[in-house]
């Protein structure tokens, strides 16, 4: 196959089309032009359009925006509504209890709520327009060296048309190699290049592990009058059930236009019960009274799931490389108390152009040229990362004595008791079943779905518009099928059927309950990552499978 490669050479290539990659190439192509700088400068993305894998809560902050493109509204930018007023609520399984002071991160007002799948499409089509070779359809598969075997040169994008058995079928196209002097990796949470670059150039060594959380989220359809038509409150947040207070996470409901809300139950990756499926706590929340109340009439018409990177400022890795930077979600560059990460991405997208244009006078394109670090130490980033520094640390603790932690946290500006919080992996919180007091099995067992607005995995995999070409190598790879039906069924009943939100997992018994088998359903992944990131062993590895599949979102 490697011998009708074909090699494209860029100037600056941009991996991963979200926020954080499509502000650096925006920013970058101005500053560029008003240098007198020729730049040429490509951005691949995994999904078959900008936007199609974007999926986000999302009220955006628009400091960013507002940096980047000072007249949005004149140009266009898509927005679904301002943000009136935040709601703040505690739910316990049958009430809600409006919680009188909402932290000032929390404070939403004036701010706007989007699609993010809408915004990045604009985005861009502003990239675009300034002349940036915008590749939708294209998966980095191969981040390529240079001669020193530490130099990022570019990335290999992902063979089309190989078959399951990996040979290649007739309509077979070769990935290309993409060259580039600064690549730039923007590919999200876990970003799988990422993963690739750290275990080569260990960027993440001396830094606090990087930790998740998973948000299932929906648009949903409501009738003409509905909750929102004489409501001050636009963005409503809730915590409590169905999570409770071992479990962190919790639900938002924001207003959209046309009658639609964005609603959505965010789970912290640090849960312990093996037991918990991430799928049916997001139908219990939807079910609670005060939720089901908001959402009565409506019909689910998109569904996606996306991991959110919360672990903060101490998790944030090595910001370049020689020929490389990393910017964005895969960076941890997200505010966790404020639950936003869209215009912290931007912002660090922008000051990574800056310091490639930097480069680019230089004529030099090593990991100290490109560093962005000095720029992100005196940015409004970097107060907004270290103001959160140990949020997470605090809300990951079982009971009530995270909101003592929240509580001096709130009052030192971050820093807290302790000063640094430890924190664990993801991947190392899970205990023994046997160990676990009441499993949460039980909460499940009446849940039904009506099909229209309450709808079960496969449904809401459906209405994620996911496809993926069947006859493929399977991207997510499990290095030892029989770990997953021995020790890891015996111990945690094979959490990964609970975790992943679309039923990519599945456990077969047969007849006589003896023989398992793990089936695997690659097609209906939402390339969240929940299952590298949770699997207690490290049995599986996500992928890019081929470019253009994935979820095909247009209003999340
Ligand atoms: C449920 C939920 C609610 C949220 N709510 C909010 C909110 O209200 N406000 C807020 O500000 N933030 C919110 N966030 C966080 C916010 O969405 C992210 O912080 C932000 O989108 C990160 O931007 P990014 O560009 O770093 O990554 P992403 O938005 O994840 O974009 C990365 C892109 O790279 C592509 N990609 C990945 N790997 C490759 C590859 N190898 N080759 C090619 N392409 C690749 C992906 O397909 C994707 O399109 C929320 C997130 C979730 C999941």
């Amino acid at each position: 196959m490697d011998n009708v490669r074909e090699q494209i050479e860029f100037d600056v290539l941009f991996v991963g089309g979200g926020p954080a990659s499509l502000a650096g190439a925006i920013h970058l192509m101005k500053l560029a032009k008003t240098r007198g700088i020729d730049l040429e400068v490509a951005l691949i993305e995994k999904g078959a359009n900008i936007g199609s894998h974007a999926l986000s809560g999302a009220v955006l902050n628009p400091i960013a925006l507002k940096e980047l493109i000072p007249d949005y509204m004149e140009a266009g930018c898509p927005i679904e509504t301002d943000v009136r007023g935040d709601e703040f609520y505690f739910l316990t399984s049958t009430r809600h209890y409006g919680v009188p002071f909402v932290p000032k991160y929390m404070h939403n007002k004036g701010f706007y709520i989007i699609s993010l799948s809408k915004f990045v499409s604009w985005l861009g089509s502003v990239a675009e327009g300034l002349g940036v070779n915008v590749f939708p359809g294209f998966a980095g598969k191969e981040v390529l060296y240079g001669q020193d075997d530490r130099t990022v040169i570019g990335v290999r994008t992902a063979d089309k048309g190989v078959g399951k058995d990996n040979v290649p079928k007739a309509n077979f196209e070769a990935g290309i190699d993409i060259l580039a002097k600064v690549t730039v990796f923007g590919e999200g949470p876990r970003g799988s290049l990422l993963q690739a670059i750290s275990k080569k150039l260990h960027i993440f060594d001396g830094k606090m592990p990087q930790v998740f959380e998973t948000g299932i989220k929906e648009v949903i359809q409501l009738p003409g009058t509905n909750y929102f038509s004489d409501s001050q409150g636009n963005d409503i947040h809730t915590f409590g059930y169905p999570l409770g207070l071992n479990t962190h996470g919790g639900g938002f409901i924001y207003e959209m236009k046309e009658n639609r809300v964005s609603l959505g139950l965010i789970v912290g990756l640090s849960y312990q019960d093996p037991m918990l499926d991430l799928y049916e706590e997001f139908i219990r929340f939807k079910r609670h009274p005060f939720v089901s109340k908001l959402i009565k009439g409506g019909r689910v018409i998109e569904q996606g799931a996306r991991t959110i990177v919360s672990g903060g400022y101490y998790t944030v890795p090595k910001l370049a490389v020689n020929g490389g930077l990393f910017v964005g979600s895969s960076a941890s560059m997200l505010n966790p108390p404020a639950l936003k990460g869209i215009h912290t991405s931007m912002k660090s997208g922008m000051l990574a152009a800056e310091a490639i244009i930097e480069a680019f006078s230089k004529g030099s394109f090593t990991q100290e040229t490109l560093s962005y670090d000095h720029k992100l130490e005196e940015s409004w980033l970097k107060r907004e990362l270290y103001m959160g520094r140990n949020f997470t640390q605090a809300i990951s603790k079982k009971g009530l004595v995270k909101f003592f932690h929240i509580g001096a946290q709130y009052l030192t500006g971050g820093r807290g008791i302790f000063g640094k919080m430890p924190i664990e992996e993801d991947s190392k919180t899970l205990i023994p079943l046997r160990d676990v007091h009441s499993p949460r099995t039980k909460m499940y067992e009446k849940q039904a779905y009506d099909g229209v607005l309450f709808v079960d995995k496969l449904t809401g995999v459906y209405l994620s518009k996911t496809q993926h070409r069947e006859d493929q190598p399977c991207h997510l790879i499990v290095h030892d099928l029989n770990l997953c039906v021995d020790t890891c069924f015996e111990t945690y009943q094979c959490p990964c059927t609970r975790f992943c939100p679309a039923n990519v997992y599945e456990l077969e018994i047969d007849d006589k309950g003896r023989g398992r088998r793990l089936k695997l359903n690659p097609a209906n992944c939402l390339h969240c990552k929940t299952c590298e990131i949770k699997d207690p062993y490290g049995n599986i590895t996500w992928t890019c499978p081929e470019g253009g599949d994935g979820p095909g979102y247009t209003v999340v």
